[in-house]
């Protein structure tokens, strides 16, 4: 992490964990335990917990995201939620293009990109998660695999607009597993993405960007992964539901 050049993220993913009355109990726990946070703290939960979660951070440093937004504006798309509905109500990030997404619902990079663009234009930040599964890894592919998600993530984004964009890399194999890319791993991927940004745009640009890791953070390897120069930040699924492990990975940060 090089906090002099960018900004440090620790973002929770909470996924598909925690009822509205469950998650202002986790938040209350979370406020005093990361309130002397030295990076931005951000937790990304469930819709329906979205309003009791920005009701309850009033006031405080820590900052709500949803895991994900359709791309139309508005229209007949039966159960899905637009980034202005999220903006509306005070949403400031959103995560897109989750492993978990691309693996159960068909995410591609193409809806990737196109869900990345209606964040931008609501005007929030988008979380853009690429990462290589197993067999990627296995086969030396990964830097192929994370170049043409990171280029298609971000095509048709000016430079201007990535100020909006964080980019997670979490390698497939390692989130929700407790294998855990070794900071050597981690690192070599977000300076890749960093340089395809550089490539794409200009050294500024990539200088400014922030790259987290995510894949099984905990409090034991977070302050690893942290020190590294190309990682910024972190995306926790697991560890964020815990608001002891939470503060622990975002006093890493500092
Ligand atoms: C995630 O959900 O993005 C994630 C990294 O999960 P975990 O920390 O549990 O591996």
């Amino acid at each position: 992490m090089n906090t002099n050049k960018r900004h440090a993220v620790i973002a929770g993913n909470w996924k598909m964990n925690k009822t509205p009355s469950e998650a202002k109990i986790l938040i209350n726990e979370l406020i005093p335990v990361v309130k002397n946070a030295e990076c931005d703290v951000v937790i990304c939960v469930p819709f329906v917990d979205l309003a009791v979660a920005i009701e309850a951070t009033r006031g405080t440093n820590i900052k709500v995201g949803a895991e994900n937004c359709h791309f139309a504006e508005s229209g007949a798309y039966t159960g899905e939620i637009s980034a202005s509905m999220l903006k509306e109500i005070g949403t400031e990030y959103v995560v897109i293009g989750h492993s978990e997404r691309r693996q159960y619902f068909a995410e591609t990079n193409e809806t990737v990109n196109l869900r990345t663009k209606a964040v931008i234009a609501a005007d929030m930040t988008a979380i853009v998660c690429v990462g290589e599964v197993l067999a990627e890894r296995e086969n030396n592919t990964t830097a192929d695999v994370v170049t043409t998600q990171t280029k298609k993530a971000l095509e048709g984004i000016s430079k201007a607009d990535l100020s909006k964009i964080i980019i997670a890399y979490e390698p497939v194999w390692a989130i929700g597993t407790g294998k855990t890319a070794t900071d050597e791993q981690a690192a070599e991927v977000c300076g890749l993405i960093r340089n395809i940004v550089k490539e794409l745009y200009d050294n500024d640009a990539a200088e400014a960007l922030t790259v987290q890791y995510g894949g099984s953070m905990n409090p034991k390897n977070a302050a690893g992964l942290l020190s590294m120069e190309d990682i910024d930040g972190g995306l926790i699924g697991g560890a964020s539901l815990k608001a002891d492990d939470f503060a622990v990975i975002v006093e890493a940060a500092k």
